[in-house]
């Protein structure tokens, strides 16, 4: 007979891939709530001798690397460019050839906005072995965390992320907006606080109506978080009234109006139990 513990007997434990020497492991890390890492990323925090970490990593999740692993900050700091992309790659490169246990984390999931891509086919080209831990990323994170159902067969039959911001700090020009905003009734824009009064702009141009629903999900899935729910014509103007402050996801279309009635997150915290 199993023996139980603390409801969950050793037998429901799966059993899990180790992270090997000589492989690099890209973690997603979720967009902030650690209770929303997978079992592989925990198991690569405690199993890794290198882990390299992005900025937007929640601090309670570096808390779980295991303390004789060696850390190294790969993000932007006090407003310094972020280190170079094939740096990081050739790093990961080096570090594996090394013989290291490497844990690449990124906030959310690391192919989506995260260049998990890059740095895969980086690992890929020089024959190194690697595995991709998906991880939750805030555009469905951020969403369930401010009781915005991601689809509704009704109001929201296709989601859309799109990127706010291209190289070079401007919004995306090879982006079709026309085509974005007339064929997804869902929009979720990462990255896109800064130039969000161009944003709404473009997809109104597009043809969705101002008074449209605009939610700005900041710090989602932390102690910190706060939802602004606004419009597309009002949205640039209420962001700056309340002084928004990134990392910020803008989520457009009817379905945000599920908030008046799910938001459950906030109730939580004010209540003390996050
Ligand atoms: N790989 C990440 C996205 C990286 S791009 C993922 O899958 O989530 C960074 C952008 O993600 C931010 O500008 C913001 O738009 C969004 N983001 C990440 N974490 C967030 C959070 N906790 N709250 C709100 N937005 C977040």
């Amino acid at each position: 007979m199993s023996e139980i513990k603390q409801g969950v007997s050793d037998s429901a434990v799966p059993k899990l891939a180790d992270l090997e020497p000589g492989w690099v492991w890209l973690v997603g890390a979720g967009p902030g709530d650690p209770g929303l890492l997978t079992l592989l990323a925990t198991r690569a925090l405690a199993q890794a001798d290198v882990v390299v970490f992005d900025a937007l990593v929640d601090e309670r999740i570096l808390d779980l690397i295991n303390p004789g692993a060696e850390r190294i900050f790969a993000g932007k700091r006090g407003g310094r460019p972020s280190a170079n992309q094939d740096d990081i790659s050739r790093q990961l490169v080096a570090l594996a050839q090394d013989g290291k246990r490497v844990a690449r984390l990124k906030g959310g999931d690391p192919c989506i906005f995260g260049r998990g891509g890059e740095e895969a086919l980086a690992l890929a080209r020089a024959g190194i072995p690697f595995r991709i831990v998906p991880g939750v990323t805030a555009g469905v994170g951020a969403l369930a965390y401010a009781g915005i159902p991601a689809t509704h067969r009704d109001a929201g039959p296709a989601i859309t992320f799109i990127t706010g911001h291209a190289t070079g700090s401007n919004v995306p020009d090879n982006l079709n907006w026309q085509a974005l905003a007339g064929g997804s009734p869902t929009l979720v824009i990462y990255m896109g606080l800064s130039h969000l009064g161009r944003i709404c702009a473009a997809i109104r141009d597009a043809g969705r109506a101002g008074d449209e629903p605009v939610a700005v999900i900041c710090k989602a899935t932390t102690a910190a978080q706060s939802v602004l729910v606004t419009t597309l014509e009002r949205a640039e103007d209420d962001a700056r009234t309340a002084a928004l402050k990134p990392p910020a996801l803008i989520v457009v279309g009817p379905i945000v109006r599920f908030r008046d009635e799910l938001a459950w997150f906030e109730q939580l915290v004010h209540a003390g139990a996050d």
